[in-house]
């Protein structure tokens, strides 16, 4: 392309950053990381990562923007983005951004989510709106919290009501606690062409509840443990093939409403994370709007992408795929911000 300038892609260095830049540079772009100080030597050690832009601290983004811009930059946001930058910078960037910026509103408020899931008719936990009416086992989670942090167990309305005293967040929802096991579906929808694809699947590591079964109930009796969800890695899951038509309809549902509620809907990479009961019904606890760090199993392809493509695609090479079709057929437009 003589005289045009090709378009780079670029990330912060964090989360999935690893996978995004691997990703496009396997698609041929050359490739951007924006990286704080103590993680400059760790992309380094990369040669899929074309340049390396230091910021002391990722609220400094705003500073080197321009550059970004100036180097025609395509940036992929990942889990990172929200929690590092925050909603409103996020929002705020100028540079090119791929996905759509209106999803953001709806997915970081809980209450928003569970009215697009609800539209979507996708089955959720249910709330409770006073204490009283708890019938079950619940999960109190603050608003913000990410990663598990921040949640509290009670098996019923009485340990509801002592445990709430101590909480001190004051925003916070009460759902049911669904007993089953997780699954993270990793969609990916192409405004391009229509189409979703199931590209992988994850099941979060979560400490201390997914070790708890390792002694016996007896044994914990007395000790006072209390289950929490903090995530501290994740593992791959494929899922009894009878359950995937559901995984894909749920998707096809997620995508369908999003188009009803914000202008251009949502595409590229969601998951949906999802609870399977013994009756092999999904639960889905929360829809996250980008790649998550689950896909980085995932690298080098996974048993549901090769269903689709000859190559090994992951996720973040998924994305560079996206972008270099809407390159070819001149229609940035339908992919960028
Ligand atoms: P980090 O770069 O590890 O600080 O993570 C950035 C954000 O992504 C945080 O909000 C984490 O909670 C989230 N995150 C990181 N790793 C994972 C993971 N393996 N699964 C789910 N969320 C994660
Ligand atoms: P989240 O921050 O909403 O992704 O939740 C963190 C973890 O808490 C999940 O990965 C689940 O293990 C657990 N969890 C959240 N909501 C529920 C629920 N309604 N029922 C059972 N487990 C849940």
């Amino acid at each position: 392309m003589v005289g045009r300038k090709p378009y780079k892609i670029a990330t912060l260095g964090s989360h999935s950053a690893l996978q995004i830049l691997k990703g496009a540079k396997d698609e041929g772009f050359e490739t951007i990381v924006v990286a704080t100080p103590n993680r400059v030597s760790l992309y380094r050690r990369f040669n899929f990562i074309d340049k390396i832009i230091e910021i002391p601290t990722f609220s400094d983004f705003a500073k080197i923007e321009k550059k970004l811009i100036e180097e025609k930059a395509i940036l992929i946001p990942h889990g990172s983005f929200v929690a590092y930058l925050g909603l409103k910078e996020h929002k705020k960037m100028n540079v090119h951004y791929f996905g759509n910026k209106a999803v953001l509103d709806w997915e970081s408020d809980r209450l928003k989510q569970r009215e697009w899931l609800e539209k979507a008719n996708v089955p959720v936990p249910r709330k409770f709106a006073k204490a009283n009416e708890i019938d079950r086992p619940v999960l109190v989670k603050s608003y913000g919290a990410s990663g598990g942090e921040g949640y509290f167990f009670a098996k019923n309305k009485q340990e509801y009501k002592q445990k709430i005293k101590n909480f001190k967040p004051k925003k916070f929802i009460i759902q049911e606690y669904v007993i089953g096991v997780s699954a993270y579906i990793h969609y990916f929808y192409s405004p391009l062409t229509k189409k979703l694809e199931v590209l992988s699947i994850d099941r979060r590591y979560e400490s201390n509840v997914d070790s708890l079964g390792r002694i016996p109930s007896h044994n914990q009796q007395g000790l006072g443990i209390e289950p929490s969800f903090v995530v501290v890695g994740n593992s791959p899951l494929v899922l009894r093939e009878s359950l995937l038509a559901d995984a894909f309809e749920m998707g096809e549902r997620t995508i369908t409403a999003s188009k009803k509620l914000m202008t251009g809907g949502l595409w590229g990479p969601f998951c949906l994370e999802a609870i399977i009961t013994p009756n092999q019904e999904f639960f889905v606890i929360e829809i996250s709007c980008r790649i998550v760090a689950g896909t980085n199993l995932f690298i080098n392809g996974s048993p549901y992408a090769s269903l689709y493509y000859q190559k090994d695609v992951s996720t973040g090479r998924r994305i560079a795929m996206e972008i270099k079709k809407a390159i070819k057929e001149k229609s940035t437009e339908k992919i960028l911000n």
